[in-house]
């Protein structure tokens, strides 16, 4: 019995991953094909995936964002958990990492669910408020350049309607953001994390899954 989060060795870890893990075969594949690539610790992990599935089932998501695609296994995993008209809004600068997970996204059958934008995020979220769209977005999922998720945030609070969610990603940054630094990465975590704590519109959970993960419902 604890009064704090357990610690995962290798054994539990394994464990929780052996006894929930309920990947689609596209999923692992394409985990799989990533774990190669040089940045592949941007992907998040599978059981963070899955339980940002479960998420966007309970809110009874159908239009949702995601700020930061790379080889996209969040957008896989979030468009499985869509219904058939649902879709994903994704939004990465790079056309070389976000093509990895198209052929995967079209075996899995979700292609059609997700829209990527190939444009500085803060310009595509900025183009659908003007055009209107804003309160009309579910769920976003926020994992791109740290230096940018406060402006991610703000875009997306005004996308997100009321009831909405918002998840951060990396929020926890290795354990980095509870030591002084003079990183410009962690020091925006920090600032983030700073103003999420007081900030009275929405309501906050921060986790310690994967590298961390900050949700906040729109009030
Ligand atoms: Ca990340």
């Amino acid at each position: 019995m604890s009064r704090r989060t357990i610690n995962l060795d290798d054994t539990l870890y394994q464990y929780l991953l052996d006894h929930s893990l309920r990947e689609h075969p596209e999923q692992t594949a394409l985990r799989q094909a990533t774990a190669a690539h040089p940045l592949a610790g941007m992907q998040i992990s599978p059981e963070q995936g899955q339980f940002m599935q479960l998420l966007v089932k309970l809110i009874g998501a159908r239009r949702t964002l995601e700020i930061g695609t790379f080889t996209g296994y969040s957008a896989l995993t979030v468009a499985l958990a869509l219904p058939t008209d649902g879709r994903i809004l994704a939004c990465d600068i790079s056309a070389e990492y976000t093509s990895v997970g198209r052929p995967y996204w079209q075996r899995a059958g979700v292609a059609g669910r997700i829209e990527l934008a190939i444009a500085p995020a803060i310009d595509t979220l900025d183009a659908r408020i003007h055009g209107g769209e804003a309160g009309h977005y579910d769920f976003a999922f926020i994992d791109a350049d740290k230096s940018g998720y406060d402006a991610y945030y703000e875009r997306c609070l005004q996308l997100v309607r009321t009831g909405g969610l918002i998840a951060f990603d990396n929020t926890l940054w290795g354990g980095d953001v509870a030591r002084p630094s003079h990183d410009d990465d962690t020091r925006a975590l920090q600032a983030l994390n700073d103003k999420l704590h007081r900030d009275e519109r929405i309501d906050l959970a921060l986790l310690p899954i994967g590298d961390g993960l900050s949700l906040a419902r729109k009030r």
